[in-house]
């Protein structure tokens, strides 16, 4: 069976979908976008998803070409007529497609946003690698200063992950001003003397909805949370370390540019909360 997806307005196989050239996504990165899992054909943490969509919109004065209602149904369809049990669906919002290219943007009344949704498959419970962890290279932070909203602006992540890969790495940790900000595509924990360390919310990082929940399940199992800027040296010091993203969900970090983390092997409280979290969002999926 073709993979069908969804292009403004229509469920279509794949190889038949199509966006104009002239749309805004495609030229200029001007789209948001959501990755929200599915597990046993239901979804993860939906309406957190949601929600960081209408504000990743309304912080770009961008409408959405659906209601939320619409976007749930239409999430629904896409698992079904895909057969889709494990993995996730892929959701870009963009500014729609004027007739010429222009910096400013055009009137929403007479350029309709655009919207595609696609599904992917991918094993999220049954991961191999969080039996090994994965290795980290630092780099800098060369993104633009709004990362708190989802854009598809994803060349330097993408680019910092290459880097990574070149040195034997699975993720980069971005660096600014000599503090971690997160990982290219997910936020970034350290563990030291039991209390989990992360980044505080600003406009320097994407408000993980994974990252949202297990900061909640963490708490609710009495451990100790403490946001706050941390460095790679400190990093590297820690008895753990970890990074959250909604198909990742917990995973250990067993290495920081060549520096073994803990006992090099993934740590308690890290596979505690991704234990914790993959239940409790089984349970909550719909
Ligand atoms: N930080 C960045 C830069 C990301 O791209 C992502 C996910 O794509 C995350 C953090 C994790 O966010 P979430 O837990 O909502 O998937």
């Amino acid at each position: 069976m073709s993979q069908i997806v969804y292009v403004n307005g229509e469920f279509v196989p794949a190889a038949e979908a199509k966006v104009s050239v002239f749309d805004r996504g495609f030229l200029m990165a001007d789209a948001v976008y959501e990755v929200t899992s599915v597990v046993g054909g239901k979804l993860l943490a939906f309406d957190g998803h949601i929600e960081r969509l209408q504000r990743s919109l309304s912080e770009l004065e961008m409408a959405s070409p659906v209601t939320m209602d619409e976007l749930l149904q239409i999430h629904r369809d896409l698992i079904a007529k895909n057969n889709l049990e494990e993995g996730g669906i892929y959701l870009q919002v963009t500014r729609g497609a004027p007739d010429a290219r222009d910096f400013a943007w055009p009137d929403p009344a007479e350029v309709p946003s655009g919207i595609v949704l696609f599904t992917f498959e991918k094993p999220l419970i049954d991961s191999a690698i969080m039996d090994a962890g994965i290795k980290v290279m630092s780099i800098a932070d060369e993104r633009w200063g709004r990362r708190d909203i989802k854009t598809t602006q994803l060349l330097y992540p993408s680019f910092a992950k290459m880097q990574a890969k070149k040195q034997g790495c699975q993720d980069a940790w971005l660096v600014e001003d000599g503090y971690v900000t997160e990982g290219t595509a997910n936020n970034a924990y350290i563990v030291k003397d039991g209390v989990i360390i992360t980044r505080e919310l600003s406009t320097d990082i994407l408000h993980g909805i994974t990252r949202a929940a297990i900061l909640r399940f963490a708490i609710e199992a009495q451990m100790k949370v403490e946001e706050r800027l941390f460095t790679i040296e400190e990093a590297q010091n820690a008895d753990e370390a970890f990074v959250t993203s909604a198909t990742g969900f917990a995973q250990p970090v067993i290495e920081i540019d060549g520096a073994q983390i803990g006992t090099g092997v993934p740590g308690d409280i890290s596979k505690r909360l991704r234990e914790i979290y993959t239940e409790e969002m089984i349970k909550a999926a719909i």
